[in-house]
């Protein structure tokens, strides 16, 4: 559909969150799909911190964000990346939620480093790069907020592979999906649940307790950046400047345009909550043009609604056949 207004929120809107997080996967693929074929090599690292049930998402999302600005800059960071020849990164923040142990925010982060790196390849270098890593967010983590990582399991970096490629290691693309599109395949894993998993039990069930959870969510996240890239990553590439998530998700989808809605229609189909909006483009798509809109229109018919096709302009206009009466002024 198109010619509709989007909130562009990555975070707590299903249908922007698929619109613009696709769009950013493709770029991080392409951009490790160039680097490993120049010559380079990537590392994913998933980066978590300690947490308990109970704690505000918004102060541990910030606690997390500060110990990442603090890994990547000053000098320190000036001689980590010299002395394991680091170029840039990638970076993505996700949480879920688990009863047990409250909010879990976390990072992922695709390292490009000048040469191929894995435990097969390089082995000294890689574990070399993987402990200065651990060390430097587990040392912020420890003195400036009193939390202790996991050496073990606080820090996981694996090397990332072309699609095509044998050996250990994860798949180009399912790191570039990964990265954007957030932690959706653990949906409701042990107890973890994503936010859309929260969501959609809270529609179910109306439990307040998963509304409250939701709740802060949207609040914690909203205007935060979903992914980062270091400077300089993109235009090695050839990218652009990075457009937003709101630029993003306004974009035309795309397609062929088979007929407008007007506007008084639109509204009996927008105003309600029981799928007819996803209902009426499967039907348009249920055969090809001519047939596709009489599909549709047999199911407004269905839904109750006297509707009128008009063939005067470029692409059929459908309407109701009895506009809805506006509201007179006394
Ligand atoms: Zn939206």
């Amino acid at each position: 559909m198109a010619g509709l207004q989007t909130c562009g929120s990555v975070w707590s809107c299903i249908a922007c969150y698929f619109k613009v997080r696709t769009k950013r996967a493709a770029e991080i693929n392409a951009v490790v799909g160039a680097h490993l074929a120049a010559g380079g090599g990537v590392l994913h690292c998933v980066i978590t911190m300690p947490h308990r049930a109970g704690e505000a998402l918004a102060d541990l999302w910030s606690i997390l964000s500060d110990c990442w600005e603090h890994v990547t800059s000053g000098g320190g960071w000036k001689k980590l990346k010299a002395d394991h020849a680091i170029e840039g990164y990638i970076r993505a923040t996700e949480a879920t939620h688990s009863w047990g142990s409250g909010w879990h925010p976390h990072c992922h982060v695709l390292l490009f480093v000048d040469r191929p790196m894995s435990p097969l390849e390089n082995e000294e270098q890689f574990y070399a790069l993987r402990a200065a890593i651990r060390n430097r967010w587990c040392k912020r983590m420890k003195e400036k907020y009193g939390r202790i990582v996991s050496e073990e399991f606080g820090i996981r970096v694996d090397p990332v592979k072309p699609d095509d490629a044998d050996g250990s290691g994860e798949y180009l693309t399912k790191v570039g999906y990964e990265l954007a599109m957030g932690d959706n395949k653990i949906g409701r894993e042990e107890g973890h649940r994503t936010p859309f998993a929260i969501a959609h039990d809270a529609a179910e069930t109306g439990d307040k307790a998963d509304v409250e959870l939701f709740r802060e969510w949207v609040v914690a996240s909203h205007r935060k950046r979903s992914i980062t890239w270091s400077q300089g990553l993109r235009e090695r590439y050839g990218l652009g400047p990075e457009r937003s998530d709101e630029e993003l998700a306004a974009e035309d989808a795309g397609g062929e345009a088979v007929a407008e809605i007007d506007r008084d229609l639109w509204r009996e189909i927008a105003n309600r909550r029981d799928g007819r909006r996803s209902k009426l483009l499967t039907a348009f798509e249920s055969d090809d043009g001519r047939n596709g809109i009489d599909a549709a229109v047999r199911f407004l018919t269905d839904l109750g609604l006297a509707v009128v096709v008009d063939e005067a302009g470029p692409i059929p206009v459908i309407g109701l056949d009895q506009p809805t009466q506006q509201p007179q002024q006394e």
